[in-house]
């Protein structure tokens, strides 16, 4: 029992639609309209040259005055054409989701237009509807024409007011969309009753109603009771109208007489009327529910296309699309609202730590605090650990500290927190995605400070923040035009201080900003994932250099070249690096290649490969700033590194001087004992050296023997004899 009810209330149209749902179904009808309009202004077109040459024409002939006999037969037939054509228009111009400049003139003219024929019409005009028609009959027409004009002056006003406003505020209009559909709705069906009332014999010739009903039941869909209802009136005012009409319709067979012509009105034809109903009826039915069944189709399609697959939340394009609707609407609220850029704190050790399944489990419940804490706001997932929200600046202080502490109780073992950086709106002109960028800048401020979860892009930062930009949008100009230079900066053995080698470290010698020092572009290039190209120009030019001094006959020492863990990725570098040293024609001996602890903590069996096949190709490989963030014993078991470098600068932060010299002495020793060659670097006085060559660390390197300068100057240092090269390169 309950499911039938449910089965008829469902096919009846009386369950609650979804939002999607009804917009869809409300876009379709606003669809339908433009095409309805455009009919009806056709037929209206056609009416008035009718009435021209059926009417006006020989009764002007006959001596009429002509503006009495235009305002008598034509007046209803332009203001249905005026309306027509507004209606149309405004539904033509219903693409974006506010009141558009073609939509605001055409609710103008059809809104002036009621106004307009309300006020010049004549009513007496319509008491001489049609020569034929019965007191009765001509009374209940008048009732309807008058109301509908009234009913359109109403409307007429509340369009002019209303577009006026909306268009002002600029929003969406859809009361006045469903005022578009209604007085559609009633345009095309009093059009229908009234055509084949008058114009044929006694609505005998129903053919004129039936079309609009069957435009307004197929066109614009209702709910189906409320389809039902808007037919189920109409035929009945007909009826009404047509069994008024003298002897007019009847469900008995009869012979009447009409404009003294004598006519057989069989019972079939009421049977009839009631079948068209019935079937009308139907079709509105069927429709409506094909319509629905579209709707959901198309959901499933746009939700694919929306949402972020991992978390579910909308994807990082159509966030900024809706973003971009969002500030155009806040209008004077727009002070009120922030960007924030949510990174995830050590995120990456987790995913080391505890897998990628993991990694996304711990994403996607994030993903849902996000949208429960900031809800009524815009939430969606950038990319990787990312998250992007619009939101206002309310209590934003107590949803951060919400969402800190749930990303931190996620796994209290590793240090798990959140990063924000927001930017506050400054116009609703601004581009959600400059906004973004400069919340992400923000938030990259803070990276790797844990007790700081919070950062706004201010004035300030803009100046950094635009650096940063230049380097992403110049690295290309920079390498095409010389900007990246290798500065090389002196290896010394530890015992004798003679030179056996260099540092390539890059230096961006910038038309702008003058010279840049790498930390101001290479964790900029790396976040954009454009290092490979800046490695590959310094590859270059330390082989170009090498290539120079040897045909000059000038002495040549090893140089380290940096090699960073997404080179591997971006390009073939090891192809790469063969490609150049076999261009300048160096041998392999003389090249080092430099890849930091960090780079080897992701267990890529590609990255592995790749630097086996260094060191296979006869390549020296030096495991860079050893010590620093996460040691882990496994990279030195894992590779064959040859030479393990140490920074001083990391181990010199603990307090204990003692303690750090106890620290790098056991480095030392376990490096010796596993046979690898040893390096510090950082090294700045004279009492760190003399340690450093007691506890047997072979080089050294550090402002004491020379900072990283350009290669005259290294020559020039070599030529003054402040630097001497070793007879013991290797
Ligand atoms: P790194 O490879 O550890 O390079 C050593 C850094 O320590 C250099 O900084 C050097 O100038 C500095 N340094 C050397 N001795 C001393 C000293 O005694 N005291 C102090 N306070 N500092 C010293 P730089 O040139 O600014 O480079 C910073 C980092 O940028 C490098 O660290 C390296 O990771 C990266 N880098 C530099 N050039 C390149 C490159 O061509 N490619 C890649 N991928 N990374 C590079
Ligand atoms: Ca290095
Ligand atoms: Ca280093």
């Amino acid at each position: 029992m309950k499911e039938a009810l449910h089965f008829i209330s469902h096919i009846l149209g009386f369950e609650k639609l979804s939002k999607y749902e009804s917009e869809y179904l409300h876009d379709a009808n606003i669809r339908s309209s433009s095409y309805m309009g455009a009919i009806v202004v056709f037929l209206e077109l056609w009416m008035l040259i009718r009435q021209t040459r059926s009417k006006i024409l020989p009764k002007y002939q006959a001596g009429g005055d002509l503006f009495e006999l235009f305002v008598k037969y034509t007046t209803k037939y332009w203001l249905f054409l005026l309306i027509g054509l507004g209606i149309t228009l405004f539904c033509v111009y219903q693409r974006e989701r506010k009141l558009s400049k073609g939509q605001f003139v055409a609710l103008l003219t059809v809104g002036l237009a009621c106004i307009f024929y309300t006020g010049v019409l004549k009513l007496e005009a319509f008491t001489a509807v049609s020569d034929s028609v019965t007191p009765v009959m001509a009374g209940v027409m008048n009732v309807m024409l008058v109301s509908i004009y009234l009913l359109l002056f109403v409307i007429g006003a509340t369009i002019v007011a209303y577009a006026l406003f909306k268009y002002l505020r600029n929003r969406r209009v859809v009361v006045l969309e469903h005022l578009a559909i209604i007085s559609f709705t009633l345009v095309c069906l009093a059009f229908g009753v009234f055509v084949s009332y008058s114009d044929f014999w006694g609505g005998k010739e129903i053919i004129c109603f039936l079309t609009m009903v069957l435009y307004v039941g197929c066109l614009l869909i209702y709910r189906p009771y409320i389809s039902a209802l808007v037919l189920g009136v109409s035929f009945m005012a007909f009826y009404h109208i047509l069994l008024t009409y003298q002897d007019g319709l009847s469900f008995q067979d009869q012979e009447v007489v009409i404009n003294g012509v004598a006519q057989k009105i069989i019972s079939g034809d009421a049977v009839n009327y009631i079948t068209f109903f019935i079937s009308l009826t139907t079709i509105c039915f069927a429709i409506f529910h094909g319509r629905l069944n579209e709707a959901n189709k198309s959901r499933a399609l746009e939700k694919s296309a929306k949402k972020d697959f991992l978390t579910g939340m909308y994807n990082y394009s159509y966030f900024t699309e809706l973003a971009k609707e969002t500030i155009q609407g806040l209008g004077g609220e727009v002070g009120r609202y922030v960007f924030l850029f949510l990174d995830v704190h050590n995120f990456k050790a987790f995913n080391d730590q505890r897998g990628f399944e993991a990694g996304d489990r711990f994403l996607t419940t994030i993903g849902g605090h996000v949208c429960d804490i900031f809800q009524n706001s815009l939430c969606a997932r950038q990319a990787d650990d990312h998250f992007v929200v619009l939101t206002v600046t309310d209590d934003l202080e107590e949803k951060l500290d919400t969402l800190n502490r749930l990303v931190h109780e996620y796994d209290e073992e590793i240090l798990l927190a959140i990063n924000c950086g927001a930017y506050h709106l400054n116009g609703t002109h601004e581009d959600p995605r400059m906004a973004i960028d400069r919340a992400r800048y923000a938030a990259h401020l803070i990276k790797n400070r844990f007790q700081t979860v919070y950062a706004e892009y201010d004035k300030t930062m803009s100046e950094a923040y635009h650096k940063r930009l230049y380097v992403v949008n110049n690295i290309d100009n920079a390498v095409n035009n010389g900007w990246i230079v290798p500065f090389y900066q002196p290896v010394v053995w530890s015992d004798t201080n003679e030179l056996c080698g260099c540092e390539a470290l890059a230096r961006w010698k910038d038309p702008v900003y003058g010279q840049l020092f790498p930390n101001e572009f290479i964790p900029v290039l790396e976040e954009y994932r454009l290092i490979h190209k800046l490695d590959k120009a310094i590859f270059e030019s330390v082989c170009r250099d090498m290539r120079a001094a040897l045909d000059a006959g000038m002495p040549v020492v090893p140089v380290s070249l940096n090699f960073s863990r997404l080179d591997f990725e971006l390009m073939d570098a090891v192809q790469e690096l063969e490609n150049i040293v076999e261009k300048y024609g160096i041998s392999r001996d003389l090249i080092h290649v430099e890849v930091t602890e960090s780079a080897l903590t992701d267990d890529f069996v590609k990255l592995r490969e790749e630097i086996n096949r260094i060191k296979d190709l006869g390549y020296s490989l030096w495991l860079d700033d050893f010590g620093s963030g996460y040691s882990s014993l496994n990279v030195l078991k894992d590779y064959q590194f040859d030479v393990v470098k140490i920074d001083m600068r990391f181990l010199s932060s603990f307090e204990n001087s003692e303690k750090s010299r106890t620290l790098i002495d056991c480095i030392i020793k376990m490096a010796t004992r596993i046979n690898m060659l040893t390096l510090t670097e950082g090294v700045e006085t004279r009492e760190q050296a003399d340690f450093l060559h007691n506890i047997g660390c072979g080089r050294l390197q550090g402002y004491l023997f020379g900072k990283p300068i350009p290669k005259e100057q290294f020559y020039r240092r070599i030529d003054d004899g402040e630097l001497v090269v070793s007879g013991k390169l290797l």
